[in-house]
């Protein structure tokens, strides 16, 4: 059993879908649920879990889903106000961030200005806005607990330990389908090539993210923030068995990994347990049926999404927001079939080159830089 009440902004995802395994597993309450359209699946899954209060981010979506709930007690809302509703509602005392892209920004925040732990699985929040974020959420005391694996499993590899005898994170890469693939191999690739993710299952975004990289580069940034690292001290090993989820090497030399079955449902339902561990439904793991762990440098010429994200993160501002903006734009792209995958690189690219720096020390500055990305990216897209 886990003593919590939490809310889920983003529950009909990969994520979404699956930390609701765990609450039912071990007993977590559900105070709120959020989707952006597809509210068949929320429908459902409010009629199971019986929150207080559901919420679409489409308008037209929310109002056919309180007719449809309408023999229910539960409430619905509707667009931005129902997700914010959600991230702030006084029965949860957690949320788990588990919205695509930049938007899980606002939410993220208005969930630390009620002092609720976060159980983040929105990286894009910690690349925009990571030292504004964790400012705010240590004045606040609100505790942010990573979702992601690799997040997860430094976070639990820092257990006991001080800020100070870290010496490297070393955040482990499965390599994505691409891996060993040249520029030349990877010009026609398409995105039903790069959907097919080896070893875990996500939401579109995030696959083709790990196809170019791009996510790596961002839980690079990612890390950063939650873990206080400079650049210097985050080193990215490719590890294509995704067993051991990332490790911590210390001042004398220790290194502490974590190891486990490649399935979210562990690091989830640590967010929500931590400090405490119980029993839950992810799978277990056997040793003797991983034939081998390898490692390896990433290769980051071919993968020049990993290039420029490390980039960012060395020139800091909101070089990281104009990377990460770009890359929204420019995968969406990719997704429509509107540019090529090695284009997304490109699109990237110039937007970093055009687009002008700022201090991130406000969420003016960082909605502008965001903006003025999207505004690039388009226009690069189109020259293409
Ligand atoms: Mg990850």
């Amino acid at each position: 059993m886990i003593q919590r009440t939490i809310s889920i902004l983003g529950s009909t995802g990969s994520i979404g879908t699956q930390t609701l395994d765990v609450a039912e597993s071990c007993g977590i309450r559900v105070a709120a649920l959020t989707a952006n359209h597809n509210i068949d699946l929320l429908e459902q899954q409010a009629r199971i879990f019986k929150p207080v209060l559901v919420a679409a981010a489409d308008m037209t979506a929310a109002a056919a889903l309180a007719q449809r709930l309408s023999d229910t007690e539960i409430r619905v809302m509707g667009g931005q106000e129902g997700i914010l509703g959600a991230a702030s509602i006084p029965e949860a005392d957690t949320v788990v961030t588990a919205l695509v892209g930049i938007s899980g920004l606002e939410p993220t925040l208005a969930a630390i200005d009620r002092g609720k732990r976060i159980a983040l699985a929105n990286k894009e929040t910690l690349v925009c806005a990571g030292p504004l974020v964790m400012a705010r959420a240590r004045e606040k005391g609100a505790e942010i607990v990573p979702v992601d694996s690799e997040h997860s499993a430094i976070f639990q590899c820092l257990q006991g330990s001080g800020h100070k005898e870290v010496k490297r994170i070393l955040l482990t890469a499965s390599g994505g389908p691409f891996f060993g693939k040249t520029a030349a191999e990877l010009e026609n690739v398409t995105p039903a090539h790069a959907l097919k993710h080896p070893n875990w299952s996500m939401g579109a975004k995030v696959t083709i993210d790990s196809a170019t990289l791009m996510n790596k580069g961002l839980e690079f940034l990612e890390a950063m923030s939650l873990f206080d690292v400079p650049p210097e001290k985050i080193q990215i090993l490719v590890h294509r068995e995704s067993i051991l989820h990332s490790a911590v090497e210390y001042c004398d030399q220790s290194v502490i990994a974590q190891l486990g079955s490649p399935d979210m449902r562990l690091p989830i339902q640590y967010a929500l347990s931590w400090p405490e561990r119980v029993p839950g439904p992810a799978n277990p793991l056997d040793l003797f049926s991983c034939k081998a762990l390898t490692f390896a440098q990433p290769d980051m010429e071919t993968f020049r999404c990993l290039a420029l994200a490390i980039r960012s993160a060395k020139e800091g501002k909101t070089a990281p927001a104009i990377l990460n903006g770009a890359n929204e734009i420019a995968v969406a792209k990719f997704l429509a079939g509107e540019i090529s995958f090695l284009d997304i690189a490109r699109v990237v690219e110039y937007a970093l080159e055009t687009v002008p720096r700022e201090e991130a020390d406000s969420l003016e500055a960082i909605r502008r830089a965001d903006r003025l990305a999207r505004e690039a990216a388009e226009a690069c897209c189109a020259q293409r």
